[in-house]
């Protein structure tokens, strides 16, 4: 039965599950008479932003009557010269998540099929779905991308195929060779989205020069996002970059001020403050080590993982033991809901949250194997 909001409703958004966000923290304490629980569930940096950042905003204060700089001037310029790619080439967006949806927007139209890899980030298909666009999901292989399967779901009513690499949740990457391979096969008709969110802790010399495709005039978008290797989620502050007329289109539908005053003032300063970004991949790249150790240790098998999580298999409910680390005080992220029952998100945290992680994780694994 619809109530009747509902058949008054554009019917494209009926069949989406709505996102479930997590409780705040500080709710959760309450509930379970817990104190300084840990979130390790949503893939932030657990760094917060550097004084550089944290002095930009202080100064920006007393100019919060104004509306932003709408067409995000100063940030696009920086961002241009970093990426050697004209200002012209990017849009600013609420997050990176405002840019696939100003995508999908602009080119995606109903009963067009976007190529949505699965298990990946589950904002594709709920975009996807609220614009009327058909999802054609292509299942991953050894926890990897599977390309060649990606360019075979390929039809002539494909318009978008959407690429996260590093990938959500798997933290697995395709290689510049897998993606040099596949781009020589898509049409010149179909959008590759080259989602970047987690690139920072991802780079080494297999890892895809995706700006290149933009440069040699490919139907190709970069995104990138601030939130994460800048410390900067709170903030919502994303980017794309792509062929200027491509970035023109998208310019056409957002929103006048769709990135506030705040973001653009940090995340200016963020670029400019590489030591920061070096330093937490420095100790990303430390704790992915100390985890694979105890993850072992605990006899449980992982993904060897290039970003700031890790898919590990606890070898039993995934949601039991979620639960029950709740009761510890550490939220992580059970994979249920994308049909893997025994496996578990986890961010990496600082050192000490790490080791809080294992003790809570050694003693719910004992617990469960007794219960
Ligand atoms: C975290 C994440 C993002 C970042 O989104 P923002 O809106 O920029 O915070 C984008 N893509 C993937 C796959 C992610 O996991």
């Amino acid at each position: 039965m619809q109530t009747p909001w509902e058949s008054l409703a554009n019917e494209h958004i009926l069949g989406i599950a709505p996102y479930e966000p997590g409780k705040p923290i500080a709710e959760l304490e309450r509930e379970l008479g817990i104190h300084d629980a840990i979130k390790l569930a949503s893939n932030e940096n657990p760094v917060c932003p550097s004084d550089r950042v944290q002095k930009a905003i202080q100064a920006a204060l007393p100019g919060l009557n104004r509306y932003p700089e709408g067409s995000g001037f100063y940030l696009r310029g920086a961002l241009a010269r970093r990426h050697g790619v004209a200002p012209d080439q990017i849009i600013l967006g609420n997050g990176s998540n405002e840019l696939i949806e100003l995508i999908v927007r602009a080119f995606l139209r109903p009963g067009e099929e976007a190529v949505i890899p699965h298990p990946s980030f589950v904002v594709y298909p709920m975009i996807v779905q609220a614009a009327g666009g058909i999802r054609v999901v292509v299942t991953l292989k050894d926890y990897r991308l599977d390309l060649e399967a990606v360019a075979r779901a390929i039809t002539p009513l494909t318009k978008l195929v959407f690429l996260a690499n590093p990938n959500n949740p798997t933290a697995t990457i395709v290689t510049a060779a897998e993606v040099e391979q596949f781009i020589t096969r898509i049409p010149n008709t179909v959008i590759v989205v080259f989602d970047e969110a987690y690139i920072e802790f991802a780079l080494g010399p297999d890892f895809p020069d995706s700006l290149a495709y933009v440069r040699q005039g490919r139907k190709v978008f970069v995104l990138r996002t601030f939130s994460k290797a800048s410390s900067l989620a709170g903030l919502r502050v994303g980017y794309a970059i792509a062929a200027d007329d491509a970035v023109a289109l998208l310019h056409r539908i957002r929103q006048p001020f769709n990135v506030n005053a705040l973001a653009q003032v940090a995340a200016l300063a963020a670029l400019e403050d590489e030591s920061h970004v070096l330093e937490c991949v420095r100790m990303n790249e430390a704790g992915r080590h100390f985890l694979y150790d105890e993850f072992t240790a605990l006899g449980l098998k992982y993904v060897p993982s290039r970003a700031n999580f890790i898919l590990v298999d606890v070898g039993r409910s995934a949601h039991d033991i979620y639960q029950r680390l709740l009761h510890e005080g550490v939220i992580v992220r059970p994979m249920t809901s994308f049909g893997m029952e025994t496996a578990l998100r986890i961010t990496v945290g600082t050192p000490e949250e790490n080791r809080r992680l294992i003790k809570a994780l050694r003693k719910c694994l004992e617990e469960a194997r007794s219960a």
